[in-house]
């Protein structure tokens, strides 16, 4: 089996992979974008955004060019914006430091910015033919099930002994088609709810098939409990003949959707209703002491993440003095008609898509 596997994997690669762009070529560059865009995207959501990044930047050097809006409008509604702004800096910096060429050592692909062992593995196999296994999510759901790996894959001793077989099993001849093959695999037939064993080519020999312990593998360790966060959304409006003006706010602290616009936002540790939120200092230094009238506020809008979810409310305000209110807030004052310039979180986007203003 040890021989095998790999030699099996590449068979059943060769036949059923999918043909997606970033497999016609060898550009670190591409494959870098590829890699990164798919980290926790759906490759059919992640094709689209694909194609659009190579589009406006199709090398190191124009994203190294672009703006940082520029590059977090494109990747609105990817989620995971720290993922954009990482691969604008390491642009810039290859631009600097390596004349625009990406490198080819896995070390010094690794020391860049957003870029993990799986990534600089990913890239140095696929672009540059060097020997990395690059283990993913499928990788360790295959290796773990195929094997009996039975202890957490998160864990230190399991990811010691899935690490220990990516090396004994990656093909030295064709890495990069042989970390393509495994993802893929785990992507097309060993699925993590419903795997394909009855037409799979290691069903003779899959422990987790044959011990009956495919719904139990790969063991995690136990999930980090969920913060659930409440924000609530002040959309300031100021109407001018018949033009809408509102206040943005570009989210600067570490926190998620850095780099992004909102309205301005108070975030309190349960659901507040208006009353409330007017009571709050945060919501004073906010309005000053202008005149407003509510406009209307709206039901909880939920928003899932990863680890967090976001419960988010808003309130329309309308104002009849904008302009000092900006220069204490240092918001930006924008015509309403023009927010979808701007890199805004997705929570946002469909809110302003849903409802009519
Ligand atoms: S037999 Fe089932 S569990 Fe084992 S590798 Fe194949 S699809 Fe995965």
């Amino acid at each position: 089996m040890a021989l095998d596997f790999a030699k099996h994997l590449m068979q059943w690669y060769n036949t059923n992979k999918r043909h997606l762009p970033w497999r016609l070529t060898n550009d670190p560059y591409a494959v870098w974008v590829s890699e990164i865009i798919l980290q926790q995207t759906r490759v059919d959501q992640g094709m689209v955004y694909y194609q659009r990044f190579m589009k406006a930047w199709p090398n190191v050097s124009a994203l190294a060019k672009a703006s940082e809006d520029d590059v977090l409008k494109l990747w609105q509604g990817l989620g995971y914006y720290s993922r954009a702004r990482n691969m604008h800096a390491t642009a810039k910096l290859i631009v600097q430091n390596f004349n625009g060429s990406f490198p080819s050592d896995y070390n010094t692909i690794k020391s860049l910015k957003g870029i993990g062992s799986y990534t600089a593995a990913a890239i140095a196999s696929i672009a540059f033919g060097q020997t990395f296994p690059a283990v993913d999510g499928n990788v360790q759901r295959v290796l773990s099930r195929v094997f009996g790996v039975l202890e957490a894959v998160d864990g230190k001793t399991g990811k010691k002994q899935i690490d220990d077989l990516s090396w004994q099993h990656i093909d030295n001849e064709d890495p990069g088609n042989y970390n393509q093959a495994v993802m893929e695999f785990g992507a097309l037939q060993c699925l993590p709810a419903n795997p394909q064993c009855g037409q799979c080519i290691f069903r003779e020999s899959c422990y987790a098939l044959l011990n009956g312990l495919t719904a139990s593998l790969p063991r995690k360790q136990k999930k980090p409990t969920q913060k659930i966060r409440y924000f609530n959304y002040i959309w300031m409006r100021w109407q001018s003949g018949n033009q809408s003006w509102v206040a943005l706010d570009k989210r600067l602290h570490n926190d998620i959707w850095k780099g992004l616009y909102e309205f301005p936002m108070i975030e309190t540790e349960k659901p507040v209703h208006f009353d409330e939120i007017t009571l709050l200092p945060a919501f004073q230094q906010l309005v000053q002491n202008n005149r407003f009238n509510i406009r209307a506020q709206s039901a909880p809008v939920t928003h899932q993440l990863t680890h967090q979810k976001i419960i988010a409310k808003f309130f329309h305000l309308n104002f009849e003095t904008p302009l000092d209110l900006m220069k204490e807030n240092k918001l930006s004052l924008i015509n309403q008609s023009e927010i979808g310039n701007y890199p805004i979180p997705r929570l946002i986007d469909r809110y302003l898509q849903q409802n009519e203003f």
